[in-house]
């Protein structure tokens, strides 16, 4: 069975119940959502009872909650060592990782950082001194996420990845996020998505691969750019992203969409839809515009 959703909203009335039912009137079976703005450090406490509320509503609506990913917020960076923000950096993942285990999460997408000019080396070091400060006695697992190299961002290549994984203690609270945009914006060549993977498990371990993002690209293959696309709109396009979708050795983990909004509306029921019946519709942009 297809496993898919999309990024949601989180808001301090209804929270994870709130998260669910926005994922639900999509169509989608698993989601993921940033337990507060992701931009800033305001974050309201766990309600209990909308917690108990959606973990039952996902029981009666058969949605696995163990593959329901959270998003680290942006404005950490591990990769900076600057005392200061550094500390903040550990001290506020480790609030959120205790967020998601009242929430009952297992997993949290985590940007590996930018180096800010301090070099690769550097960055990778410290962000393995901040992820075994964060993962000791963690009960959630924190997947690295591909990135498209903008800036000075780390992970922009299996390699990096590889480095700070083996820098890590804890193995087992590890893993990582593909994102096929980043992927392409970094210079892989994701229509080739079964040489990709061949890749990434020699380098890096196919087991560790826990979550994917599925988004088109805006830019040309290796332009570092980082700006998602609808799914069939962009220079990935929608054969691709699908043969990536149900590709087998992908089964089992859930595939996420963060594709722009068209105007003011979310694309995701539309384009949840158009990846179940596996057939691309060109005017779908117009269709989601057209609706009120
Ligand atoms: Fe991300
Ligand atoms: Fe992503
Ligand atoms: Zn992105």
């Amino acid at each position: 069975m297809l496993i898919i959703g999309c990024h949601v909203g989180f808001n301090k009335e209804s929270q994870l119940l709130g998260s669910l039912e926005e994922a639900l009137s999509y169509g989608a079976n698993t989601f993921m959502f940033y337990t507060g703005a992701p931009q800033n450090t305001n974050r309201s406490p766990i309600d209990r009872d909308l917690t108990d509320k959606a973990i039952a509503l996902m029981k009666e609506r058969d949605i696995d909650y163990s593959k329901v990913v959270v998003h680290a917020p942006y404005i950490v960076n591990l990769a900076n060592g600057d005392e200061d923000k550094f500390k903040f950096s550990v001290r506020f993942l480790k609030e959120e990782i205790n967020r998601c285990t009242e929430l009952g999460v297992k997993w949290m997408v985590l940007h590996p950082g930018s180096h800010i000019g301090l070099g690769e080396e550097v960055g990778i070091a410290n962000i393995v001194k901040g992820l075994n400060e964060i993962l000791t006695n963690s009960s959630v697992t924190i997947l690295l996420e591909t990135m498209a190299g903008k800036g000075s961002e780390i992970g922009r290549n299996f390699e990096e990845i590889k480095k700070i994984i083996d820098g890590v203690s804890n193995k087992e609270r590890i893993g990582v996020c593909l994102d096929t945009c980043h992927l392409n914006d970094a210079g892989y060549d994701v229509n080739k998505f079964d040489d990709l993977l061949a890749e990434f498990d020699r380098v890096v371990g196919l087991s560790y691969v826990k979550c994917i993002h599925i988004n088109d690209s805006k830019n040309e293959r290796s332009a570092h750019k980082d700006r998602h696309e609808n799914i069939g709109f962009g220079t990935i396009g929608f054969d691709s992203l699908i043969k990536i979708i149900y590709n087998d050795k992908l089964k089992d983990i859930p595939k996420i969409l963060e594709t722009p909004y068209v105007g003011d509306k979310p694309p995701y029921r539309e384009e949840i839809a158009m990846i179940r019946k596996r057939e691309f519709d060109d005017q779908l942009k117009d269709k989601i515009l057209s609706e009120d």
